[in-house]
Parts: structure tokens; sequence; C-alpha cells
């Protein structure tokens, strides 16, 4: 089994994107950068340099939908391709899902208080699409699935930065490839995206988030391939600190809050005052996993308001 790291550009703030090729009895391509021109000319140098081309790719797996894993899962003709179900509402432009996606970010825009006059981000949770690949899955993989052609790692679901992230583990090496659970150096948002199960009601992603990192702390894990920049390899330790920086933030957020009754936008605007209007989505998910959290703790409470506004207070 080899495993071949392939850097790709992305015209996103994280910057680089990784793919992994990994070549035990098929070959397979773990996530493909966004759907750009110049993307595609790096995963083609990537394939190049271990002497294969797009058409050699059996298999592409992805860790997760975002646009910078999911762009070129078309660029391969004879690939099938894997991933979490979820994944397939967004590849095939499902009309159903993103009627009760632009329905379900409505929703949460007005019981977190956001004014009427920016609810245009409501399209603009779409953008992903953009640089996103189109064709559906071949095959749902999940937790307790293995990687189709390559038996020795195990799949995870690992919710919480996307409601269709995995990540996959070499149970004989302790190796993980981590898409973007765990990065080196910054730490993930919790996004808050539409489940896959619309009855579940909103995914507390940094709840989620904070159990999926936690569980990898009982795994023998010796290193992390991540999505974005390099290996990560004192896994307990950087899984410990961030764990305890969360906490602190969500104790300055308490700390904001005070004697008040505040929404989500209102807390919003005052931890992220130079943020919030350029990136409300990304800011508003910050919030509310703070938000989440603190209640999970039971140091605030939640009352709905005849306005339909949720506001929160100290207990
Ligand atoms: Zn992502």
């Amino acid at each position: 089994m080899t495993l071949h790291k392939i850097i790709i550009p992305t015209p996103f703030a994280v910057g680089d994107v990784n793919s992994y090729l990994l070549k035990g009895d098929m070959l397979t391509l773990i996530d493909t950068g966004p759907k750009t021109p110049e993307a595609w000319m790096a995963i083609k140098a990537g394939l190049k340099e271990f002497g294969a081309e797009p058409g050699d790719v059996e298999q592409v797996v992805l860790t997760h939908h975002h646009p910078d894993h999911a762009g070129w899962v078309d660029g391969f003709e004879n690939a099938k391709l894997y991933g979490h179900p979820y994944n397939d509402l967004w590849l095939r432009r499902d009309q159903d899902f993103f009627e009760y996606h632009d329905a379900f970010y409505m929703e949460r825009l007005k019981e977190e208080g956001v004014p009427g006059d920016l609810q245009f981000w409501v399209k603009k949770m779409k953008r992903p699409l953009n640089l996103m690949g189109s064709r559906p899955l071949d095959k749902a993989i999940n937790e307790g699935d293995t990687l189709p052609g390559h038996p020795e790692w195990e799949v995870l679901e690992t919710l919480g930065h996307a409601q269709s992230h995995l990540s996959f583990w070499n149970k004989e090496t302790h190796e993980m490839i981590g898409g973007d659970h765990v990065i080196a150096k910054v730490s993930s948002n919790p996004l808050i995206e539409p489940p896959l199960d619309p009855a579940q009601g909103r995914p507390k992603s940094l709840l989620q988030y904070n159990a999926s990192l936690s569980r990898l702390l009982k795994m023998p894990i010796d290193v992390i391939y991540s999505g974005h920049g390099e290996e990560v390899r004192n896994i307990n330790e950087l899984i410990t600190s961030r764990l305890a920086k969360q906490h602190q933030r969500a104790m300055k957020a308490l700390g904001m809050i005070g004697e008040r009754n505040l929404t989500v936008y209102e807390l919003t605007k005052e931890l992220f005052s130079h943020a919030y209007e350029k990136e409300l989505g990304l800011t508003l998910s910050e919030t509310i996993g703070q938000i989440d959290y603190l209640q999970e703790e039971g140091l605030i409470s939640e009352r709905l308001g005849d306005d339909g506004i949720f506001y929160y207070n100290k207990v």
C-alpha cells in the first residue's frame, strides 16, 4: 500500500487542498480539489509523478462535499465514486433537497434574529455549487464500512465540519486520512448545514464536532493526513488543546452575554464585529457553536419570544 499526496491550489481563503492517491488492490483518489482549471493541472501533474493519468483512477472517495474537495469528481471517466450519503444530494443537484435547504436557512435566520434585509444570505449558502462537480455517487459508504478495494482502511463518520464528513483509519498502520476533521494550523469551522434527515432538526455542529474529535483520543493514530497543510502527528496534544481553546471561546461568549438577553445575531455582531458582514454564514455558525456548547454545559438558557426569535441569557 502506498499513499501519495497531491497538493492542489484553491481560490478559497484556506489555500491549498490535499488529495491522496492510495494504491492497493485499487487505485483510489481521496478528494478531488475545486473545479478550476488550475486544480485539474495540479491533479494531472500529481498523478503523473506517480506514473498515472486520470483514466487510471479506479475509484474516487470523498471526505466531504465541500467544493475544495468535491470539484473534479466527474473528471475520472473510469472511476466509481464513493462517499457519505449526504454528498449525493449536492452532487445530483437534488431539487427537493435545495428547496428544503433554503427553507432550513430561512427558518434559522429568523430564529437567530437576523434582519430581513440580510435574507439574501440564504442564496449565498449555495455558493459551494459553483466549483463542485456533478455526478451521483455510485455507492454510499459510512461508519462500519471499509474502503472498497482497501479492506484495511475503516470508514468513520466524523460529522461536525460537514454533515457529510468521513475519515478513514488504517487499523494496521494507524494512519488516518482526515479530510477537514483535523487540520494542523486552524480549527475547523463547525458549519451549520441542513441535516441529512430533516426530522432530526438543526444539527448541533460544534457538539458533533467535539464528539468526533474526542473519539480520536481513544484510538491508536500515529499520523493524520489532512485535507489542508501538513500531516498531524502529535494528535492527542493537538486535540486536547483545541478542546481547551474551544472552552475558552465559549467562556468569552458567556462573558459577553453577561446579564443581557441576546439573540444569535446580536452576539455574532459583537464576537465578530469585523467579519460578520462579509462572512455572515461562517460567523453565525461559530456563534451558534458557542451557544450550543453553553447550553449543553447548563450555563445559559433559551427562550422563544413572541416574535419567533430565540433569546439567550445566563442561568
Ligand atoms: Zn470543508
